[in-house]
């Protein structure tokens, strides 16, 4: 028998009743600290001879439940929780940079993905160069010696196009390269990274996954097949670490040797830990994640339908329409929907965005996406203000564009409440 479907892994992967006290729910762990047996005990537990809980930053009984959760989910060997997306992305690449060295990076991206690699990372000296996911062929141009990695969004934030994940996987695989796909928008329900090449998917699990809009989280998980050895390029994983007795991770560990290292170099150097409280919140969250992602999906295509046909709307940009340029992307990759984020433009232009954004009722006004709320943000008044014009028409947050995250609520409320915001332009 093959193992359990999507539906069942979302409520019991990784999960077991309590040993001691018989808890259904997963217990949250808050403790900072686990005692040892023995002085062999704790010995064996700080050389990685054995897997077993020593401190809550590197470790923790509630962060592992999930953690085994977002891998099964994502169908990858390994996964690491930590205290958000970004540190996420920081400690994916803190494991496979050194200075001076670059990596590739679709233009399409949330914007502060965008700030982290282009601005934040170059105190490190970890050069990002940029590639337009609507022509593949400039992520394999954009390639040198000293390039390291491609990093993708599967649904890229905002605008919910819908990237050909296998096309820019063959690319980075004929170059020895590992792609890293931001799995956020999507989440493992509408679409699994893994099985279409990619080596590497982290999650911002405080969007989709945990759902809620109240908790913060991060995933990494391990997609199992990077030969990280082959090229001797990936010497954190390739080579002896002196801090681990001269254990070559990549050897000893196997295909979970990337999560390994993202856990006992970069969680435990760096320290952005997720909470065992946050880690609860989410994997409570994750337990109705397909009746959400459906549900949400299904709300943002009648609400994009409806806007598409206002005549206050001059565009609407979201994969689930069957005339929108990556449509056929969705269908291939993302085929139970298109998820929940998409953007739109008001004929008015910018006067038009805030006022429509005041005048909703029931869309929440603020920079977030993934609550079970819906969600509104005009781009060029609030996030992107500080750009000049032309910046912001270059990061699709042009004057007339106005970014949903659509909710669960019932679709005739949400097209209601735009009604009546559009009607007051
Ligand atoms: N990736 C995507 C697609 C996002 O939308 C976000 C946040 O909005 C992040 C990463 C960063 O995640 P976090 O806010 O959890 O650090």
């Amino acid at each position: 028998m093959s193992g359990p479907n999507f539906e069942t892994l979302a409520i019991h992967a990784g999960a077991q009743p309590d040993p001691v006290t018989g808890a259904r729910a997963t217990p949250i762990y808050q403790t900072t600290s686990f005692v040892f047996d023995s002085v062999d005990h704790a010995a064996s537990l700080f050389g990685l001879q054995q897997f077993g809980n020593i401190y809550t930053r590197i470790m923790n009984p509630t962060q592992a439940v999930l953690e085994e959760r977002v891998a099964a989910l994502e169908g990858g060997t390994a996964a690491l929780a930590v205290a958000s997306g970004h540190a996420a992305q920081l400690i994916i690449f803190q494991a496979l940079m050194s200075p001076g060295e670059e990596f590739i990076a679709s233009r399409r991206l949330y914007g502060g993905s965008i700030n982290q690699f282009g601005h934040a990372f170059k105190s490190f000296d970890w050069r990002v160069k940029w590639a337009d996911p609507a022509d593949i062929s400039t992520f394999e141009a954009a390639i040198t010696d000293k390039t390291k990695a491609i990093f993708i969004e599967s649904i890229a934030n905002p605008g919910g196009v819908v990237v050909d994940i296998a096309g820019i996987a063959e690319i980075a695989h004929k170059h020895g390269l590992p792609l890293i796909v931001d799995n956020t928008m999507a989440t493992p329900y509408l679409c699994r990274p893994i099985e279409h090449g990619a080596d590497i998917v982290v999650h911002s699990l405080t969007k989709f996954m945990g759902g809620h809009g109240n908790s913060m989280g991060g995933a990494i998980v391990d997609g199992g097949k990077f030969d990280w050895s082959k090229s001797g390029r990936y010497p954190m994983l390739s080579e002896p670490r002196p801090e681990y007795n001269g254990i070559v991770l990549h050897e000893t560990f196997g295909n979970f040797a990337f999560a390994i290292a993202c856990r006992v170099l970069g969680l435990r150097d760096l320290g952005p830990a997720i909470s065992p409280f946050n880690a609860f919140m989410i994997l409570t969250g994750i337990e109705t994640l397909s009746l959400r992602m459906q549900r949400h999906s299904d709300n943002a295509k009648a609400v994009a339908e409806h806007l598409k046909g206002h005549d206050k709307v001059s565009w609407v940009s979201y994969a689930g329409l069957e005339d929108d340029p990556s449509h056929a992307n969705m269908l291939k990759y993302s085929p139970k929907g298109a998820g929940a984020v998409f953007t739109f433009g008001l004929k008015g232009g910018y006067e038009a965005g805030v006022t429509f954004v005041e005048a909703l009722e029931l869309f929440s006004h603020l920079a977030n996406i993934g609550d079970t709320r819906s969600l509104v943000i005009h781009p060029a008044s609030t996030t992107h203000k500080q750009l000049a014009d032309e910046q912001k028409i270059g990061a699709g947050a042009g004057p007339d564009v106005v970014r949903l995250s659509i909710g669960i609520e019932n679709v005739a409320d949400l097209i209601a409440d735009l009604d009546q915001a559009l009607a007051k332009i």
